[in-house]
């Protein structure tokens, strides 16, 4: 069954009695060359074994499953799963769970679905929790080796932007804390039944840890990254003193310390930076995790 023909799709939905659903941010992909660049780019070699976000009609679960080892995919809309018989039922390469992703324990998951073994995730994301998801799967610290997913391309290209830079924000920190971020393609908006509003693009995070050694208090890191960021046209000195209640001469003795200006803006510090002024703040605190 060509699942990313149009007439095709729409006839599958129109036989269950069923719609898309936008509250599910469910847009289907009816361009057969983007769930096959997506698993291409997701599944290094046949030993893969996958994690699937929102499997939908089972479009790009169709080409990981003939690519990979073994395949999760986890549906939120119950409404699928019979759909999801019908089209990819055949592969016994694939295990089809009901619920949301965000309620999964995610190392709880992936030892019941693949013990001892280390797991790639692909998606193309439901663009209203695209930060959630990620930030859920990153935090959960269970071993994913790598991330392939489609995002807005506009999040996609903040996500790949050098911290530090203006493109740049508290997801970009976030996200690179955790991995590297490589941008591999642009999907634009008629790729999907029904079109989104936004292009689209795939990305692939490779998990690695990069700075987890380095931060000491990683609580206190992430407390100062939203909190920062939140008031990010201000100078730093300004959005901590007012979000954190750091008083103003200790955020300017350890912006002394490092070397950087008075006026700097958090939009302005490289990773480095930001690691070494949450170290720099969390040890003039007294508990260290007081301001969190
Ligand atoms: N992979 C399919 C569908 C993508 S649309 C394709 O590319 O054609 C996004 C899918 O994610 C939908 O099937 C939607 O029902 C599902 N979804 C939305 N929120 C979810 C959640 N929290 N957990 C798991 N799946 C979710």
């Amino acid at each position: 069954m060509n699942l990313c023909d149009i007439r095709t799709v729409r006839e599958i939905l129109a036989a269950f009695g069923t719609e898309t659903k936008k509250g599910f941010g469910q847009n289907f992909l009816i361009n057969a060359a983007v769930p096959e660049g997506i698993a291409d780019a997701c599944c290094d070699d046949r030993d893969s074994v996958i994690v699937e976000i929102g499997p939908g009609i089972g479009t790009l679960t169709q080409q990981l499953a003939l690519r990979a080892e073994k395949v999760t995919s986890v549906e939120l809309d119950q409404r699928l799963l019979p759909i999801l018989e019908e089209t990819v039922g055949e592969f016994d390469n694939l295990h089809i769970l009901h619920g949301d992703i965000l309620q999964f324990d995610v190392p709880q998951l992936l030892e019941q679905e693949f013990p001892g073994m280390h797991v790639a995730v692909c998606a193309n994301l439901p663009y209203y929790i695209t930060t959630p998801i990620l930030m859920h799967l990153l935090e959960s610290g269970a071993p994913i080796d790598s991330i392939t997913v489609m995002v807005q391309k506009e999040v996609a290209e903040k996500l790949q932007a050098p911290v530090g830079t203006r493109n740049s924000g508290a997801i970009t920190a976030a996200v690179n804390y955790y991995g590297t971020v490589e941008m591999l393609f642009t999907v634009p908006r008629d790729s999907f039944l029904p079109p989104p509003n936004v292009d689209s693009a795939v990305i692939r995070i490779d998990v690695q840890k990069r700075y987890a050694a380095d931060t000491k208090h990683p609580k206190h890191f992430f407390a100062m990254l939203k909190n920062g960021f939140s008031q990010r046209r201000k100078t730093l000195v300004n959005s901590l003193s007012a979000t954190m209640h750091y008083e103003k001469p200790v955020l300017l003795d350890a912006l002394r310390e490092l070397g950087l200006s008075e006026t700097v803006r958090m939009e302005n510090l490289t990773m480095e930076q930001l690691v070494a002024l949450s170290n720099c703040l969390s040890e003039k605190d007294s508990s260290g995790e007081e301001k969190v």
